[in-house]
């Protein structure tokens, strides 16, 4: 199984202060745990409850397409969305409308137990600490052979194909097109990703 935890509030305040953002909230699958009522007590409190959208399944790519039909009003205001969902809702977002910075609300943790299956060709490992604004809406961990957190290993081809795989894309060359899409290239000499605390990965949501 996995759970969702409210990212720390400095991490997403901001973003949620901002008046164009919008926000999709995924309820989802039995799955996934998500902190519904931490949420709304935060998006309560920051007067954007009447800017989230309530939806289930964002991991499915055919629901996410009638979701973002649906508010295509609004979202063509906004300049960012944040997502409260697993890593796969808020990477499916991301892929479906690459033009438009997707920042996750929450942390995906392992925890023991049944694991669903995603459709999709993206994948979420659990990890504890999402990056995902800071590639674009592509997760490393999952895209890249070697799972790097900062950057290309510097052995992709010539035709952005894997060094280990040649039959897969790179990731980081993915990464780095989704992020010059957006204009955001620059992220990438900004930032570099912090070393995770790979007890999270192993230990779940349990730090010991
Ligand atoms: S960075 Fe990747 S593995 Fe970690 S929570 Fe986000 S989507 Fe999942
Ligand atoms: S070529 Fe790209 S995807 Fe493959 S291991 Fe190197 S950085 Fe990762």
């Amino acid at each position: 199984m996995l759970i969702t935890k409210l990212k720390e509030r400095e991490e997403i305040l901001s973003v949620l202060n901002s008046k164009n953002v919008f926000i999709f909230k995924c309820f989802g699958c039995k799955e996934v745990y998500l902190p519904e009522g931490e949420i709304d007590l935060l998006l309560t409190e920051l007067k954007c409850m009447e800017r989230m959208a309530r939806v289930d399944y964002l991991c499915r790519e055919e629901f996410t397409v009638k979701y973002l039909g649906k508010y295509a009003d609004v979202l063509k205001k906004a300049d960012k969305i944040v997502v409260f969902s697993c890593g796969v809702g808020v990477q499916v977002v991301a892929k479906c409308i690459p033009e438009t910075p997707v920042i996750p609300g929450c942390d995906t943790h392992y925890i023991n137990g049944f694991q669903g299956l995603t459709t999709q060709d993206v994948d979420c490992e659990m990890c504890g600490q999402c990056w995902l604004n800071l590639t674009g809406g592509i997760c490393p961990i999952t895209s890249c052979s070697k799972s790097l957190l900062n950057g290309p290993c510097g052995g992709a081809n010539k035709d952005g194909k894997c060094e280990v795989n040649k039959d897969m894309d790179c990731g980081w060359v993915l990464i780095y097109k989704r992020l010059k899409l957006l204009g955001e290239e620059e992220i990438l000499k900004r930032h570099s990703v912090n070393i995770r605390d790979y007890k999270l990965i192993i230990n779940g949501d349990k730090k010991e």
